[in-house]
């Protein structure tokens, strides 16, 4: 299906929703809300799990977290929602698995009077989604694709570079719009020739991850190796995120060749040590603790019977309507201004001194 993942940058002030979702009489304080994430692919995850536990907790909510489990997890996460609205949560906040998956599970919980808010994913293919809270993803992927190119003219002040793409799960509605971000920025210097996809892989298709297992992006980056890199030198890799890049890192290490200017994105603490190190070029910085506040500050709103503030009524479109969503702006961070960047993140803080 076509879906017309039409991200466009930048983030208009705080509009306040007029598109009529998420009508609601608001509900009991102490009321029940459910939060669906996705399985535990890379660290935000963990990270979010817990902070909506202590966040609803101490905003008076009963939550409802739940994990999609490792190995059934599009059918973990239907069956979790299921539960959700039959026991009667008034918002359900849902990092999907599976975008596309879930339109039956969304669909019940509207006709149970629940609000349905998308975290960081987009929730694809129905209307029973009624507000998106997360990052600017396509600008996520511009600020890969720029953070590429800045890192290789900063090795080698001339081209042509060869570079390979990597991109997330195909499952993942973020994995086109990261993907899309960064190629607006790439594709011209790939048609002008500075930069070269020695592989010749460049449809997403061909450079999914599946699952976003590292040990996926690991096995595709030894066969790019050995495939296409025996006599030329590989400058740099799109990868989508931090788990993936020092998947890739590993790979290229082993097969004992320098390693490239690799982009990453989630600012796991692993990753900024490789950057400190130099061997990570850049990752992104999209503060999990900002964006779970962002979306209990939506379920407190529509508990008093009030609407959300959104920013962006026009960019996240689901393939049946565009997503009234709040979209926060997500930070490049390499070597350069790591310590800035996390200077109030006292887990990360640390490991830039
Ligand atoms: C998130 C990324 C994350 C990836 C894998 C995406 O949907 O936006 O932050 O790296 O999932 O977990």
């Amino acid at each position: 299906a076509a879906v017309a993942l039409m991200a466009l940058s930048g983030c208009s002030g705080g509009r306040a929703d007029t598109s009529g979702a998420g009508d609601t009489t608001g509900f009991a304080a102490d009321a029940t809300i459910g939060v669906a994430l996705p399985s535990k692919t890379s660290e935000n995850w963990v990270l979010a799990g817990g902070l909506f536990e202590d966040g609803l907790k101490e905003a008076g909510f009963t939550g409802d977290v739940q994990y999609a489990g490792a190995s059934t997890t599009v059918k973990d996460q239907q069956d979790q929602i299921s539960a959700m609205v039959t026991s009667g949560a008034k918002v359900i906040i849902i990092g999907a698995q599976d975008g596309g998956q879930l339109g039956t599970q969304v669909q019940d919980a509207h006709d149970a009077g629940a609000v349905v808010i998308a975290y960081d994913r987009l929730i694809l293919n129905t209307d029973a989604v009624d507000y998106y809270v997360a990052y600017d993803n396509f600008k996520v992927g511009e600020l890969q694709g720029q953070a590429l190119l800045d890192g290789l003219a900063a090795v080698k002040p001339e081209g042509p570079y060869n570079i390979e793409l990597f991109s997330g799960n195909s499952a993942d509605a973020n994995a086109p719009v990261f993907f899309n971000g960064a190629m607006s920025v790439l594709q011209p210097k790939i048609d002008d020739g500075t930069l070269v996809v020695a592989s010749g892989q460049t449809d997403i298709k061909q450079t999914a991850t599946a699952d976003w297992k590292p040990e996926n992006a690991q096995s595709r980056m030894d066969s790019l190796l050995t495939s296409t890199y025996g006599s030329q030198e590989l400058d740099g890799v799109l990868s989508p995120n931090d788990t993936l890049a020092r998947a890739i890192i590993t790979s290229v290490k082993a097969a004992g060749k320098p390693i490239p200017i690799v982009t990453g994105q989630d600012s796991e603490a692993e990753s900024v040590k490789s950057i400190m190190a130099g061997e990570q070029y850049s990752t992104i910085n999209k503060d999990t603790r900002v964006l779970v506040a962002q979306a209990i500050d939506m379920v407190k709103t529509l508990q008093k019977g009030d609407k959300p503030e959104v920013n962006d009524t026009e960019s996240y479109d689901n393939g049946v309507k565009v997503v009234p969503a709040y979209l926060l702006p997500p930070v490049i961070v390499t070597k350069d201004n790591a310590a800035e960047a996390y200077a109030n993140d006292p887990k990360l803080a640390p490991l830039t001194k």
